[in-house]
């Protein structure tokens, strides 16, 4: 109880701040509730007690407290992982695909191309019966499945087209002309399918993942085949049942970063020596075939900069917001900028910009981790490749060491906006880039960690809230902001005693997946609060 017990509805700002909070309430909820009611009071004419007010508040607190998520189906690999070492290797983790989002399009393709596989591979007599393919789409890939194309990727993977080699002007047609039937040839019977086959279903429901889909094949009513999915983030998916690939133990087994640096330490050898050991280990494939699959991502993350920067100033992003691009407007100013400082700032951001309105155009990106955070790896890439001709092999290390701290972050975190907001998005990403950032420039094991933290401390709690379920904004501009960020953490971790760096990046990412499963799920991908309601489009 407030000890102000006077009955003044409004009091002054200290009475309203330094009221005893009750237990089990937000302050800052209960406060402003408290505020409203003595100003309603007050606007009505009526008295309102302290003690009243105070009730009032509390309960209306109580009662609006947002609610974390439902917690995911503790069956799915994706969240029994973190027990064992890190088994994920490289060519799962950067995947080339088509935009705006890995969850939500290379994942659903990836979905749909591995069940026509499976659906090729029933009996003859089945097939000769199959009249119908269908696709449902639940929770948040059904809530903003309609602004990431998961429809149009859906259909691609159905009609046998992959991710990596997908023409985006395929899906672009798609999106231009969507009444086109495709023939789908399965055994003797040859089945039609559009855009039709792809329903958007239940977004809310207990789902065992958020991003759910299931695709039947089937004869009338008759399912031959059905199959439940999850696109769990970053392109990965898991299906009812799932068991990961077998793999061949690692060179040098890790499960926290405190145990890849006890690697590299007690080895004398740096974290990407460790990372490459364990990538031949566990795929049994030799150091030449690791770098040549890096030097295809970073010649993709290149390409990907070099394309948004030439796309013209005035073209505008598909989709309801009619976002006008601005990578090249950015670069162009930043490089005639006579400040040198504001210059390398400007161009960074615009590299960053690049590389995300490409994902927004649903042009190939690589995930790094994700879709929607295309544009943070390949800015910082672009950067020491091509601006500061740092040798090629110093870069194919930080690739290295940034996927490790990815991969740490999929083992114990998320990095599934629809798991975790985009903190598991653009916050992983960014810790990545500072990672690459000061591998690329000899820093010594603590440096890099202190690097990777700091970038991933400094988005903790961000939230997804993609305006009208495109991934334009925030999304552009954030990996602008995850690029810039990236480098300032090189920046402090390289300048500061590493020693004295308080934070490990063990810690953050633990915070990461707990922040991750207390966020209300109106913040997870679902275009139901934040900037997705505070925007209004014309
Ligand atoms: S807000 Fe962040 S997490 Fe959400 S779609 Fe955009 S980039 Fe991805």
């Amino acid at each position: 109880m407030s000890k102000h017990e006077d009955n003044d509805p409004l009091g002054n700002t200290a009475d309203l701040t330094e009221q005893e909070v009750p237990s089990g309430v937000d302050r800052r909820r209960f406060l402003m509730r408290s505020a409203v009611i003595g100003a309603a009071a007050v606007m009505t004419g009526r008295t309102v007690s302290a003690n009243s007010r105070t009730l009032t508040a509390f309960n209306e607190s109580l009662t609006q407290q947002p609610g974390p998520a439902p917690p995911l189906d503790k069956n799915l690999n994706v969240v029994k992982k973190g027990q064992g070492p890190v088994m994920t290797v490289i060519d799962e983790f950067y995947k080339v695909g088509p935009g705006p989002s890995s969850s939500h399009t290379i994942g659903p393709m990836r979905i749909t191309y591995d069940f026509y596989q499976r659906a090729a591979k029933l009996p003859a007599d089945k097939l000769a019966k199959a009249t119908k393919l269908q696709v449902n789409l639940f929770g948040s890939l059904s809530a903003t499945g309609k602004g990431h194309g998961t429809e149009r990727a859906a259909l691609a993977g159905l009609i046998g087209k992959e991710p990596a080699t997908v023409d985006p002007l395929f899906l672009d047609s798609l999106r231009d002309k969507p009444d086109q039937v495709f023939p789908v040839k399965l055994g003797s019977s040859t089945i039609n399918v559009s855009l039709k086959d792809v329903v958007y279903d239940a977004t809310k429901g207990n789902f065992h993942h958020p991003n759910t889909m299931t695709v039947k094949l089937l004869a009338g009513n008759e399912v031959l085949l059905e199959q439940e999915y999850y696109s769990v983030g970053g392109g990965f998916i898991e299906w009812k049942g799932y068991t990961p690939p077998k793999k061949n133990a690692p060179k040098y087994p890790f499960r926290t970063m405190k145990e890849l640096r006890a690697h590299a330490d007690n080895n004398k050898i740096t974290i990407a020596q460790v990372l490459l050991a364990n990538e031949m280990s566990i795929m049994g494939r030799s150091a030449d075939e690791v770098y040549a699959f890096v030097d295809k991502i970073i010649n993709a993350m290149t390409a990907t900069v070099k394309s948004g920067l030439s796309m013209s100033e005035d073209d505008v992003l598909p989709g309801p917001i009619k976002l006008h691009s601005k990578a090249a407007t950015v670069y162009k100013r930043a490089m005639d900028d006579a400040n040198v400082a504001d210059r390398s700032v400007g161009m960074l951001s615009a590299c960053a910009l690049a590389a995300s309105e490409e994902n927004a155009r649903g042009h190939l990106v690589i995930t790094a981790p994700t879709g929607g955070s295309a544009g943070v790896m390949p800015s910082l890439v672009y950067a020491l490749v091509e601006v500061r001709k740092v040798p090629l092999q110093k870069v194919r290390e930080g690739m290295l060491a940034a996927a490790a701290i990815g991969y740490l972050c999929k083992h114990h975190a998320t990095l599934s906006a629809a798991e975790g907001g985009c903190q598991a998005e653009i916050g992983v990403a960014s810790s990545m880039a500072a990672a690459l950032v000061a591998t690329a420039h000899d820093a010594e094991s603590l440096v890099v960690e202190n690097a990777a933290e700091s970038a991933l401390e400094h988005h903790l709690g961000m939230t997804c809230d993609p305006v009208a379920g495109y991934v334009q904004v925030p999304c552009v501009e954030r990996c602008a902001f995850g690029a810039v960020k990236a480098w300032t953490a090189y920046a402090i971790a390289s300048n500061e005693i590493a020693s004295r760096h308080r934070v490990n990046l063990d810690a953050t990412i633990m915070a990461l997946a707990e922040t991750a499963k207390d966020m209300n799920s109106k913040y997870k991908e679902t275009s139901e609060a934040g900037l997705a309601l505070s925007v209004v489009l014309c």
